[in-house]
């Protein structure tokens, strides 16, 4: 029987819902369980695909092509699984559904209401992400109070009673703060989180409180009586260096093991954290430090935190450093500065290595172009994740080639060598649809060229091998085995997530070819039509760029096989 944990926020929001989520369920794993994760976002939204990035934190991808809310980005993170896009479920495609349901005749004679119907798809979609796992971790998005997840809530509840309280455990995340004019703990605003949780018919079963520092004896049992719980069902979350320290913190508290116990199931195997502890050491004491610059587009930020907007690069070099042992620190420049002041550039040279990532629009984009060149000819480790590919490209064009109009037609319609360009297939369906969906979205496989840099990462970290069991996985399914494209069987493939609309155009492969850039990987789809995945100079130590996003596939312990890469090549270059 699948076991499910629900958990939700009270006090406020930001509190780390989500990585308290994934710790526990990485905790769970490490017991020897099967565990997903599904993230409830109340918003009206389909998807996170149209929503700001610099309001909403960066939009995540997952291997089914799903543009999704950064949390489930945080569950695969710490849990090292692919989780489909149906782990996330938002307000907008539960009424979605139930509205196309009663178009379709399905309810016939039904009046469609709020009771039933909605909880009942909210359980549906529930249950069946729980298929095959053992435990289901189910996180309501908002704060408990917010009249959007009162239906989730009490769908929620209306689970427990469907499948008995002994396979569903609820646990409030709250938040203790200290006013700095009384420097005392407050336990007030979680007792009120508590009475409203308990007005949709939920008491918790546990109790995580935030808290700059861990909590006293005498606030936890003002929580416990007022809650009414088990003295040892308050957990202690305090604040922490790195969020990879959750789990063997919540340990520390035998979180696991309460669990467990709880829902009246064993341990199946004795927790093993000692790979887990080496690499958050390596997080908090590094043996060196690198210095990577984050060439973007900054603008319209205001207060906003900027890293949140590439969260998954932060992290994935993160991952890197941590099998490396090796500290990075990151700076995000405007490439605007590179615009129109060159000497500017010079900057760089403080730097071990250079990236630019993800991008869309005409912003800055001359300043990042220029980065790319100075990264080039002196030498400095380069990373380029897809429009950071696209503009290495245009830049070898320009410079190398001899194509001194070279562009993206993104950014120029009308130039003479459109080096980057919409597709056909891709054009068609920006014809055809809204803005919404026109993008190259989720994981496709790349063809990698023998006696390529990016290969021998790929081998050398064992990525190669594990894409080739995930290939046959997903080739069970049709839909996704069309996403792959032609797989060679002889060949290496490997498989990484995109989210763009633009491509190398194919007419001048040969050209850039020629002088000098070798195009790594490629995607073959049905039509037998060629799109260039990867690009390396072979001459220039590092220099790197992929048109997928690597990134959405970092996790701690099994770091993307490109960032490791980037990583080490950045602190060679630094000696
Ligand atoms: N703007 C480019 C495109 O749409 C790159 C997108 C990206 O960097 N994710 O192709």
């Amino acid at each position: 029987m699948t076991k499910y944990i629900v958990v939700a926020g009270g006090v406020m929001s930001g509190v780390g819902k989500g990585v308290t989520t994934a710790s526990i369920g990485k905790i769970l794993q490490e017991h020897g369980y099967k565990v997903t994760a599904i993230k409830i976002d109340p918003y009206i939204n389909y998807d996170a695909g149209t929503l700001r990035p610099t309001e909403h934190g960066e939009v995540w991808v997952t291997d089914d092509g799903g543009e999704i809310d950064q949390d489930l980005g945080t569950y695969e993170r710490f849990l090292n699984i692919d989780i489909p896009k149906s782990n996330n479920i938002t307000t907008g495609q539960i009424y979605k559904t139930v509205i196309d349901k009663e178009r379709r005749g399905e309810y016939l004679g039904q009046t469609v209401q709020f009771i039933p119907h909605i909880p009942d798809e909210i359980k549906r979609r529930i249950k069946e992400a729980g298929n095959n796992y053992d435990f289901v971790l189910i996180e309501v998005g908002g704060t408990i109070g917010d009249y959007e997840n009162i239906p989730f809530l009490f769908a929620l509840k209306s689970l427990e009673r469907d499948i008995g309280k002994q396979n569903l455990v609820y646990i409030l995340i709250t938040y203790l703060p200290i006013p700095s004019h009384i420097e005392e703990m407050k336990t007030k605003p979680t007792q009120q989180a508590i009475r409203l949780l308990s007005e949709s018919g939920i008491l918790p079963d546990f109790i995580i409180c935030r808290a700059k520092k861990p909590l006293d004896v005498i606030r936890k049992k003002k929580i416990e009586t007022y809650a009414n719980i088990m003295s040892d069902h308050v957990i202690s979350e305090p604040d922490i260096e790195t969020v990879y320290q959750i789990p063997l913190d919540l340990e520390k508290e035998k979180l696991g093991d309460k669990l467990v116990k709880e829902l009246g199931v064993k341990t199946k195997k004795q927790p093993n954290w000692q790979e887990w502890k080496m690499l958050v050491d390596h997080i908090l004491n590094p043996k060196k430090i690198i210095k990577v610059a984050i060439v973007g587009k900054y603008i319209d930020i205001g207060d906003y935190n900027l890293a949140d907007s590439y969260i998954s690069i932060n992290q994935a070099l993160i991952h890197a450093g941590a099998q490396l042992n090796l500290g990075v620190e990151i700076n995000w420049l405007d490439s605007k500065m590179f615009e129109n002041d060159k000497k500017s550039l010079h900057e760089l040279k403080n730097y071990d290595g250079i990236i630019v990532p993800g991008g869309f629009g005409a912003s800055g984009v001359e300043g990042k172009i220029n980065a790319i060149n100075y990264a080039r000819i002196n030498k400095i480790p380069y990373l380029g994740l897809c429009y950071g590919l696209q503009l290495a490209v245009v830049e070898f064009a320009r410079n190398v080639c001899s194509l001194k109009d070279a562009h993206t037609t993104e950014v120029n319609q009308k130039t003479s060598a459109p080096v980057i360009d919409v597709q056909p297939p891709q054009r068609e369906v920006l014809e055809k649809s809204m803005y919404g969906g026109t993008m190259r979205l989720g994981a496709y496989a790349a063809i990698l060229k023998e006696k390529t840099h990016i290969l021998k990462l790929y081998e050398e970290t064992g990525r190669l091998e594990e894409d080739s069991k995930r290939i046959n996985e997903l080739m069970r399914d049709k839909s996704q085995a069309f996403r792959l494209g032609i797989l060679d069987k002889g060949k290496k493939i490997v498989l990484e997530r995109h989210r763009h609309r633009y491509e190398v155009n194919p007419k001048f492969v040969d050209l850039l070819e020629k002088k000098g850039l070798v195009f790594s990987g490629y995607y073959e789809r049905f039509d037998k039509t060629k799109l260039m995945e990867c690009i390396e100079l072979p001459k220039n130590g590092f220099f790197l760029s992929t048109q997928s996003h690597p990134e959405f596939k970092s996790r701690l312990g099994n770091p993307s096989p490109i960032f490791y890469g980037f990583v080490r090549a950045c602190s060679k270059y630094k000696n």
